[in-house]
């Protein structure tokens, strides 16, 4: 893996890099200060020469290629990361990354958000058709479309995963019942108006959505089995539409 650094990345290098030789360089001065009383004139200029000499020579370049390297790792990581965590064919999270935000989620005590939250399951429909008919290649061309129509539809809060096939999963924040509803229909209608079709027909290519909404405190384990019931509900019913069940824990505990 190449790993350029930026423009900016070598000015703090630099800086730093400076910062650490003028230090070194007042240490020595100052261990040698003591010394400089006893020593002739002409000594004394070559003891400050040398203190001032050694560290640029030595220090600024070991200061320098240390962090270049060290900079270089911390870049490594974060690309390393970054794939990990994204769908290499749509660019959104992958199942992983989509179920650690979700954590993230429950850790932070749901953000102080107060109306409820969503998970949606879903599913294209008839995707197998799309295959069969354009090739796998023009399928997976079908399925960046996707995540982009309901990435389109969705607020810059709401988290969108690919959960693995032709299976999406949008969790959204700080929604209320009526809201929630209204948003996986959103998804649904920008699908449909994507211009992607069912097999090259015309017919427009349609999903459908299962909705496990909660007002109160819920983790995304109990969410996803409930949101995966309404999917399959939603294909049951025709496909191309929402099911949407509200989920309370106390019926769950029972
Ligand atoms: P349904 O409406 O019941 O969901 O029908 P379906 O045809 O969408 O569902 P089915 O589970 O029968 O088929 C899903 C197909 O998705 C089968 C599989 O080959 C295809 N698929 C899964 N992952 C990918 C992928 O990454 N790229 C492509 N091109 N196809 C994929
Ligand atoms: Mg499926
Ligand atoms: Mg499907």
């Amino acid at each position: 893996m190449k790993i350029r650094l930026e423009r900016r990345d070598w000015l703090k290098i630099g800086l730093i890099s400076t910062i650490g030789t003028l230090v070194c360089i007042g240490v020595a001065l100052a261990l040698d200060y003591g010394n400089f009383s006893r020593m002739a004139p002409e000594f004394k200029a070559v003891a400050i020469r040398n203190n001032i000499l050694i560290p640029i020579v030595l220090a600024l370049p070991a200061f320098t290629v240390f962090q270049w390297k060290i900079r270089q790792l911390a870049i490594a990581k974060m690309r390393l990361e970054e794939l990990a965590y994204t769908d290499s064919l749509t660019g959104c999270l992958n199942r992983r990354a989509f179920i650690a935000k979700m954590a993230e989620w429950e850790r932070q005590g749901r953000q102080g958000v107060p109306d409820g939250a969503a998970l949606m399951v879903i599913d294209v429909d008839y995707f197998k058709r799309v295959n069969d008919a354009l090739g796998h290649e023009q399928g997976d061309h079908v399925l960046i479309g996707v995540a982009a129509a309901i990435n389109s539809a969705i607020r810059p809060i709401d988290v969108l995963g690919r959960m693995g096939g032709e299976e999406f999963a949008v969790f959204m924040p700080g929604v209320n019942k009526p809201v929630a509803s209204l948003a996986a229909e959103r998804l649904r209608l920008a699908v449909m108006a994507s211009g992607l079709t069912q097999a090259g027909d015309g017919e427009p290519l349609t999903i459908s959505v299962g909705v496990a909404w909660s007002g109160g405190r819920v983790t995304f384990i109990e969410l996803y089995p409930e949101a995966d019931k309404c999917l399959y509900l939603a294909k049951q019913t025709g496909r191309n539409c929402v099911v949407l069940k509200e989920f309370r824990a106390e019926q769950h505990a029972a």
